[in-house]
């Protein structure tokens, strides 16, 4: 990064909001699994800005469109987005000064469109006739094309995305498996943008040869599976009805496939049991994490994130009576004990 051309009022506002961003705790929860005793690291992501993993990958697109001029002070920001990436927009582009617009589908949850316009940014709801998701993304590139000094992050296709996890999140986890003497054998995560799981995968595959890093979908809506929008699911965040580009699966290893239920399960037992009140994709990263541990078997380990908090699911079946199906995994785990690994201070 250049960073010699910034602006450096822009550059010490972005080094202090970098306090606030990233550097999460790791949780270590030991569990037993159909009679195996296996170990699921996850970065407990809650612990950034606005409560998710998505505080990284904006601060990061920021920095680098700042760095190589493609924003300016002024620019107004606009993105399409199903939440968390609106939320960490609108609140790190607020702290930058910059007035920020969201396209959003309109069956989001509404804690998510109200955090957004908390933050002083504008939402325009995108209905399903208007085409959903793709829909917020034609609508964002067309109003970037119709406005002068408009900067879109693009978080599908950004390389800045996957490069926050591969220069943030994957080097921490790398120092706090280190400092608790760990080599994990896989990392499952989530797709939403892809981000993640590429960023992260690429810097465990250098650090830790022989791990597998696995792409998560929910097997009600298999989008990664398939290549194109099939089923609904409610784990909001993930599986947006394409295949980004970020996503390079022949660099990943097989995908991961949770029911949304057994997740919202998950998710409800992680906050019950061990206090940890995380949201819906992070039960789903845990069953991922618990269905690969279970195939490598007894004393396996497999690392996650937990991507977000409950706080933006109180209004949806996260907290209602979630009926429990034959094949689910989450019945058949005990949550035995939990640690917290201090931040990597990186
Ligand atoms: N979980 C939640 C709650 C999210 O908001 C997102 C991002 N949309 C993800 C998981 C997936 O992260 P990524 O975009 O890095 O694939």
């Amino acid at each position: 990064m250049n960073s010699t051309t910034m602006d450096p009022n822009v550059e010490s506002r972005l080094a202090s909001i970098s306090h606030v961003i990233g550097d999460t705790p790791l949780l270590d929860l030991a569990c037993r699994v159909n009679g195996k005793s296996v170990r699921v690291l996850a970065k407990h992501e809650t612990a950034n800005l606005t409560g998710s993993v998505k505080d990284r990958m904006a601060l990061h697109i920021f920095r680098q469109a700042y760095a190589d001029g493609r924003l300016k002070q002024g620019d107004t920001i606009a993105e399409a987005t199903s939440g968390n990436t609106g939320i960490s927009l609108a609140a790190i582009g607020r702290m930058l000064g910059h007035k920020v617009r969201i396209f959003m589908p309109d069956w989001m949850s509404r804690e998510r469109a109200l955090l957004i316009r908390s933050f002083g940014a504008e939402i325009i709801p995108v209905s399903k006739e208007e085409g959903g998701f793709q829909g917020s993304i034609q609508m964002a590139d067309a109003f970037a094309a119709a406005e002068p000094h408009v900067f879109r992050p693009q978080q599908f296709s950004c390389p800045s995305n996957p490069a926050a996890h591969e220069t943030s999140t994957g080097p921490e986890l790398e120092v706090q498996l280190r400092g608790v003497d760990v080599t994990p054998q896989a990392f499952v995560a989530g797709v939403g943008t892809g981000g993640t799981v590429m960023g992260v995968g690429t810097h465990l595959r250098k650090v830790f040869p022989g791990i597998t890093i696995h792409p998560l979908e929910p097997a009600n809506s298999p989008t990664l599976t398939t290549g194109h929008k099939v089923g609904h699911h409610r784990i909001q965040g993930i599986s947006d009805e394409f295949i980004p580009e970020i996503v390079k699966l022949d660099q990943l290893d097989e995908i991961v496939q949770v029911w949304d239920g057994d997740s919202i399960l998950m998710a409800q037992r992680l906050a019950s049991e061990l206090g940890l009140a995380v949201g819906i994709s992070s039960g789903a990263n845990m069953l991922g994490a618990l269905q690969l541990a279970e195939k490598l078997g007894d004393g396996a380990v497999v690392c996650t994130v937990f991507s977000d908090s409950n706080k933006k699911y109180l209004s949806t079946d996260l907290c209602s009576e979630e009926a429990v199906l034959d094949d689910y995994r989450t019945p058949h785990v005990e949550l035995s004990g939990l640690a917290v690994h201090a931040s990597a201070g990186l």
